[in-house]
C-alpha cells in the first residue's frame, strides 16, 4: 500500500468476519470502493444455528441471513457471490477470481474461514461433513427417529450434532480418541460432564477409540470400523474431526500460511493486507502468544479491528482479546473466556458440579487463564471476564469460592 489512504478495499469471503469488515469500513466513514468477494451463493449468513436450531428442526431450512437485504444494499458493496478468488498478487495488488476476473486493490482484507477436514478412505453416500447451509440440509434430511448416525469426533461440532440428532429420535454414536469428549478444548473435568450429558441423552458414545474405515453396499455406507475391530452400523456418518484453513489461494503471493494467514499484533499480514476470522493466525499480545480461533464472536471483532488498523495504520491498536465462545448441548449452555487448553489446574468456582451446573477456573502458571460456565444461567460468567482480561492472581481470586477442590480425573 503506498502512503495514501485507500480508495479500493477488496475483502475476500463473504461471512461473519467478510461481513463485519465491509461494514466496519463504511462505520468509520469509508467512502470509496468495497468490493466483497464470497464463493457461496447465498447473501452472508450465520453457522453456529446449523448445528443447533437448523439441524434439530426448531428453525426453518433457510439461512440464517445475517444482514436485511435493504441494510447489505445500504453498504454499496461490489458484491460478488457465487465468486472465487484463486490468486492473489501483491505486486500488482490484484485479486484473480476463478472465473477470469480481476479486483484490484489497495488495501486488502483476507477472510476466507476454514473448510472441515475429510477422511479420505471415508468416501461414499452418505458420509457427510459440516460447515455450510447445504451441508446441514443434506443431513438435517437424513436424520429421521431411529436412523442410525454415527459421529466421528466429539469436539463441538460432533457434541452439537449429536445433542441436535438424539433430540430428532435419531440413534446417535458419537466416536472419540480422546478418553473423554472435548478434552482437550476444555479439560477433563469439563468432558466429564459432557460425557455424562451424552451418556444421559441417550448418545452412545465411544471414547479412546477411533474409526479404521467403512463397509458399503451400492455405495452406501452402512458399518464404521473402530480401532478395535467393532463394526457399528450406519445409515450416515459425520466426519467432524476439525478444520484447515482455506490459504491455497494465497500460494505464491508471499504472504506467510502457517496453520492459518499468518499476521502481526495489528491483525496485518503485509503492509495493507490483514485478515481475520477462522482463517487469521495473529499474536495475541494480551497472551502473549500465537493464536487461531475458530469462534463466531472472533470473527467479529477482529474483522473490526482489521478494517480500523487498514484505515488508520497510523493509529492502529493491537487486536488483544480475552476469547469467547459459546456451545449448546442437550439443553446445556456452555460458555468460555480465555484461553483453557494446555492449563495447570482446574477449580469450580461457583455452582454445583453434582447437579450439572457450575463455573470452572482454569490456571495457568499463577494466573487465571479462563473461566468456563456450565448451565449457569449467563450474567453468571460475565464478572470473570475481567479476571481473565488482567491475568488475575489465581490464589487471591479463588480462595474464597472453594466450592470443589477436587480436580476430576
Ligand atoms: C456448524 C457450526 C456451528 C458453529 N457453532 C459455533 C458456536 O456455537 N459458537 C461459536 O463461537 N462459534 C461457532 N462456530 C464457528 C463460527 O461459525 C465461525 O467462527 C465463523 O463462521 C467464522 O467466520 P469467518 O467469516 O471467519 O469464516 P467462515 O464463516 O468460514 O466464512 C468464510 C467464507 O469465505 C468463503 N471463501 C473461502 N475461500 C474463498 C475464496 N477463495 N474466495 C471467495 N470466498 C471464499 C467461504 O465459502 C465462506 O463463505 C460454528 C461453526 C459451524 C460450522
Amino acid at each position: 500500500m503506498t502512503d495514501a489512504p485507500p480508495r479500493r478495499v477488496v475483502v475476500v469471503g463473504a461471512s461473519a468476519a467478510g461481513l463485519t469488515a465491509a461494514e466496519t469500513l463504511r462505520r468509520e466513514g469509508f467512502d470509496g470502493s468495497v468490493t466483497l468477494i464470497g464463493q457461496e451463493a447465498h447473501p452472508p449468513y450465520d453457522r453456529p444455528p446449523l448445528s443447533k436450531q437448523i439441524m434439530s428442526g426448531d428453525w426453518p431450512a433457510e439461512p440464517a441471513v445475517l444482514r436485511r437485504p435493504e441494510d447489505l444494499r445500504a453498504l454499496d458493496l461490489d458484491l460478488r457471490l457465487g465468486r472465487t478468488a484463486g490468486a492473489l498478487s501483491t505486486t500488482a495488488r490484484t485479486v484473480t477470481l476463478t472465473d477470469g476476473t480481476e479486483a484490484d486493490y489497495d488495501a486488502l482484507i483476507i477472510a476466507t474461514g476454514v473448510r472441515p477436514r475429510r477422511l479420505p478412505q471415508f468416501t461414499a453416500d452418505g458420509v457427510h461433513v459440516l460447515r455450510d447451509l447445504e451441508d446441514a440440509l443434506t443431513l438435517r434430511d437424513r436424520l429421521t427417529a431411529g436412523g442410525r448416525l454415527v459421529i466421528v469426533g466429539a469436539g463441538f461440532l460432533g457434541s452439537e450434532v449429536a445433542s441436535s440428532a438424539t433430540a430428532l429420535g435419531a440413534r446417535v454414536t458419537l466416536v472419540e480418541a480422546a478418553p473423554l469428549p472435548l478434552s482437550r478444548a476444555v479439560g477433563e473435568r469439563v468432558g466429564t460432564h459432557v460425557a455424562r450429558l451424552h451418556r444421559e441423552h441417550g448418545v452412545d458414545l465411544r471414547v479412546a477409540t477411533h474409526v479404521t474405515g467403512i463397509e458399503t453396499a451400492a455405495g452406501r455406507v452402512t458399518t464404521v470400523r473402530l480401532s478395535d475391530g467393532t463394526p457399528v452400523p450406519a445409515d450416515d456418518v459425520l466426519v467432524a474431526i476439525g478444520s484447515t484453513p482455506n490459504t491455497e489461494w494465497l500460494a505464491g503471493s508471499g504472504l506467510t500460511v502457517a496453520d492459518g494467514v499468518v499476521c502481526d499484533a495489528y491483525t496485518a499480514a503485509a503492509p495493507g493486507i490483514h485478515a481475520a476470522g477462522d482463517v487469521a493466525r495473529w499474536h495475541n499480545p494480551l497472551f502473549g502468544t500465537s493464536m487461531r480461533i475458530e469462534h463466531r464472536t472472533n470473527a467479529a471483532e477482529q474483522a473490526m479491528a482489521a478494517a480500523r488498523n487498514l484505515l488508520r495504520p497510523a493509529q492502529a491498536r493491537p487486536f488483544a482479546p480475552v476469547p469467547y465462545f459459546w456451545s449448546d448441548q442437550h439443553g446445556i449452555k456452555i460458555q468460555a473466556y480465555g484461553c483453557l487448553r494446555d492449563h495447570d489446574e482446574t477449580r469450580v468456582v461457583d455452582g454445583d458440579p453434582a447437579q450439572g451446573r457450575f463455573l470452572v477456573a482454569y490456571r495457568t502458571g499463577r494466573s487465571i487463564a479462563g473461566v468456563l460456565s456450565f448451565g449457569m444461567p449467563p450474567k453468571a460468567i460475565r464478572p470473570w471476564r475481567n479476571a481473565v482480561a488482567t491475568g488475575a492472581d489465581w490464589q487471591t481470586l479463588t480462595e474464597d469460592r472453594r466450592g470443589d477442590l477436587t480436580v476430576s480425573p
